[in-house]
């Protein structure tokens, strides 16, 4: 499998590419409007195919790169069942696999971030957790109908139920990590370990950040995959 994880240090977002290299069918999540000709000529340089492109969820601090990689490439564009986005080619549940050669994606139901966030855990043993949870940190929850509470039970019920050594690969990083594992995560995980649920609610709802500054026009281009001249 080729697994590249690609960093947007604007937004300080990942995107990541995985590829089966004798199929020669990529997929790229989380893709950002303003890194796909770097995305695109990687495709080109590496001869492969992109199938789809997938989002962990609608992000309101970048806009996706996915409406303008489709009409490049003819691939499909997925997002979570649930999320505002009528434009999607394919809209992903919890438990679907998506299959790109002989690499098989899992969508694991990771709400609290978003209402309707995915991870998505790749051959069983990578797991892409969006903005679920960080390398030492995790997703806010104080917009886009966040919630502490079903954040705390995605991340410990769901995620860290997953085998320890699975290698965790987070949607963002702010303090130079690039990738962490479950065990590692529920012993340092600083918001989760030694955390109650309402210990963590208390924690979240005083951490008073400033809204990202694409906000205002993130959501509202990413409920149209990014297309831009439908925005205007
Ligand atoms: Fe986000």
């Amino acid at each position: 499998m080729l697994f590249r994880q690609m960093f947007d240090r604007e937004t300080c977002t990942y995107t990541y590419l995985i590829a089966d290299p004798n199929a020669k069918t990529a997929v790229l999540v989380d893709p950002v409007l303003e890194q796909v000709e770097r995305d695109l000529q990687l495709l080109k340089e590496l001869a492969l195919t992109l199938l789809y492109c997938l989002e962990t969820h609608i992000h309101a601090d970048h806009i996706t790169g996915t409406d303008r990689l489709r009409q490049t490439t003819g691939c499909q564009g997925c997002v979570p069942a649930g999320a505002s986005a009528a434009c999607a080619d394919r809209h992903i549940s919890d438990g679907e696999v998506l299959t790109v050669g002989a690499i098989a994606i899992e969508a694991i139901s990771t709400p609290g971030h978003t209402d309707s966030h995915l991870a998505y855990r790749v051959n069983g043993e990578r797991l892409l957790t969006g903005d679920a949870l960080f390398v030492r940190g995790c997703g806010r929850t104080d917009f886009q109908s966040g919630d502490a509470g079903i954040l705390y039970d995605s991340v410990t019920q769901r995620l860290f139920a997953l085998p320890e050594e699975t290698v965790v690969y987070p949607g963002h990083d702010y303090r130079g990590h690039t990738c962490s594992t479950i065990g590692e995560e529920k012993r340092w995980n600083p918001r989760f370990a030694g955390r109650t649920r309402s210990g963590f609610i208390d924690f979240m709802g005083q951490l008073d950040l400033p809204h990202p500054k694409k906000m205002m026009e993130a959501v509202p281009a990413n409920e149209l995959c990014g297309n831009l001249a439908v925005t205007a």
